[in-house]
């Protein structure tokens, strides 16, 4: 068995199973005509249950042989220019190099006992990131498993804040517990579902988080901001926290950063900005004004597994005052204790939520040292410029209705029934009002996102647009062309007039509307 143990007397073995591995994700990687099979769980759980795990193979060819059959085979494959649902981006090579780098070595970041370079590099990659954002020269941050642990993190700073700041007004008597009932968050209807998750574990309750309304563009309204603010100063309530969104999930929009920033300057309340999806703009060469105001925030969430083209997890939370990391400091005897800061060794785990800790940023070093950080934001402008695009076909074709023209590299759109009907007056009415049932319009676009990822052709996202079905591309692939998405568009109202009865070939099975591509 200690042949399998990576050392110096294995790297013969270590070379051959890593290349073979490499060697069969790159067919399989060129050989993928689809981002999806369309497998359903019913046909693929039985297989991966029949394994058993009490008697190994005993061979790495054998073991990839049947992952082969378990999972890369019907896989999604985000690479593929036909994946357009989530906010799951192709990964640069630079940074798969890093990932196996990081997964040989296996540093851990929490001590530099554990790390040596790796703290180094990565306090690097956190003050170029905080330098990017402009948040001043006390800034500091540390990197984390993905946008949910960043917004939790820096919710978390900023509880402990609100906490001292009530002490500070009303006794340095009041426990943390006699403080959290009057604690809200303000967030906007389209802000993270992870803030209220993240208000939940900080006991605040998920009531805690007040919904600030958006415009039509989907952005926060200041206006209503500062509403909220004054209802609670009124009700005596203490505004905890604002969060404020550069880059909402299904729309891309940023909300107004300057006067966002404003108002919480003029209540003295923290503010967070969830750039988890925005953060590319901190390297685009044509949209980095899209962040103006991003600079006065308190914290921010980045995530470079979205938007930097970087394999899961890479994600970082930063803050305006290194001071504030404190709420997350714990000294233990055996890894971190007091005398170590007198020291001055550096050492992330005083910063983090996490203690033992992926090497993640030696990805976006890697990445940065091939590419350069203008290489990552003109990828980042292409997939914004594809968007463009993809709106003004949307805009174009009576088919679709599509809601606000994105701002970043998200369209959410549904079919619409009755254009279809075409010209030639074969098909049903296009007047019909059976065909405008919003119940039906719902299921319709529901049963073509369906039908597509079961065909494997193509996948969408889908999400609701006042209490209705939409559907959402979320580009983030500059492989993707205009004519993939006119080629997607085509496929969806093939299906959804196929479910509406306007279609003059009906029921076409899912398999016969696939394309070989
Ligand atoms: C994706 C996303 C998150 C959560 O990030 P994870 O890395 O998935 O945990 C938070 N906020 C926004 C705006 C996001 O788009």
């Amino acid at each position: 068995m200690r042949s399998h143990l990576l050392n110096d007397r294995t790297a013969g073995t270590y070379r051959r199973t890593v290349t073979a591995g490499v060697e069969h994700i790159a067919a399989r990687l060129a050989h993928a005509d689809r981002p999806f099979t369309g497998i359903t769980p019913p046909a693929l759980a039985p297989v991966v249950d029949a394994v058993d795990l009490d008697h190994p193979l005993g061979d790495a060819d054998a073991a990839l042989a049947e992952l082969d059959r378990l999972y890369l085979r019907d896989a999604v494959y985000f690479h593929h220019p036909r994946y357009l649902a989530h906010l799951n981006c192709p990964v640069v090579i630079p940074a798969v190099l890093g990932e196996a780098v990081l997964a040989a070595v296996n540093s851990s970041l929490d001590t530099w006992d554990q790390s040596a370079g790796a703290t180094l590099i990565e306090r690097r990659l956190v003050d170029w990131t905080t330098a990017r954002i402009g948040l001043g020269p006390a800034a500091d941050g540390v990197f984390t498993s993905g946008g949910t642990q960043s917004n939790l993190h820096a919710l978390l700073l900023a509880r402990e804040e609100a906490c001292d700041g009530v002490r500070k007004q009303r006794g340095a008597g009041l426990r943390t517990p006699e403080i959290l009932p009057r604690l809200r968050i303000l967030a906007s209807a389209h802000g993270h579902f992870s803030v209220r998750k993240a208000a939940v574990l900080l006991g605040l309750g998920e009531e805690a988080v007040v919904e600030v309304p958006c415009d039509a563009e989907r952005r926060m309204r200041p206006d209503a901001l500062a509403a909220a603010l004054a209802g609670l100063q009124r009700d005596g309530l203490v505004p905890m926290a604002v969060v404020a969104t550069a880059g909402t999930t299904d729309f891309g929009s940023v909300d107004p950063l300057p006067q966002i920033a404003g108002l919480c300057a003029g209540y003295g309340v923290w503010l967070h900005v969830d750039a988890a999806y925005g953060c590319g703009l901190l390297v685009s060469g044509r949209r980095r004004h899209l962040l103006a105001g991003i600079e006065r925030a308190d914290s921010v969430t980045v995530d470079f597994h979205k938007a930097f083209f970087q394999p899961v997890s890479s994600s970082a939370v930063l803050v305006r005052d290194r001071a504030t990391l404190r709420h997350a400091t714990y000294h233990a005897d055996y890894l971190n204790p007091e005398r170590m800061a007198a020291e001055q060794i550096p050492n992330q785990v005083d910063k983090s939520l996490q203690t033992t800790r992926r090497f993640d940023a030696l990805k976006l070093w890697l990445t940065l040292r091939v590419m350069g950080a203008d290489g990552v934001g003109r990828l980042f402008d292409e997939v914004c410029d594809l968007a463009g695009a993809g709106w003004r076909l949307l805009d174009a074709d009576p088919r679709f209705e599509v809601v606000v023209r994105p701002q970043l590299s998200t369209l959410v759109f549904r079919y619409v029934p009755g254009a279809a009907a075409g010209p030639s007056g074969t098909g049903p009415d296009p007047a019909d009002p059976a065909l405008t049932d919003p119940d039906l319009v719902d299921a319709a676009n529901l049963y073509a996102r369906e039908q597509l990822a079961a065909s494997g052709a193509a996948l969408v996202a889908g999400t609701k647009v006042d209490g209705r079905h939409h559907l959402k591309f979320t580009l983030l692939n500059p492989e993707t062309t205009t004519e993939d998405l006119a080629a997607v568009l085509d496929l969806i109202a093939e299906y959804a007039a196929a479910y509406t009865g306007e279609s003059l070939v009906p029921d076409v099975p899912a398999a016969s509307a696939v394309p070989t591509r």
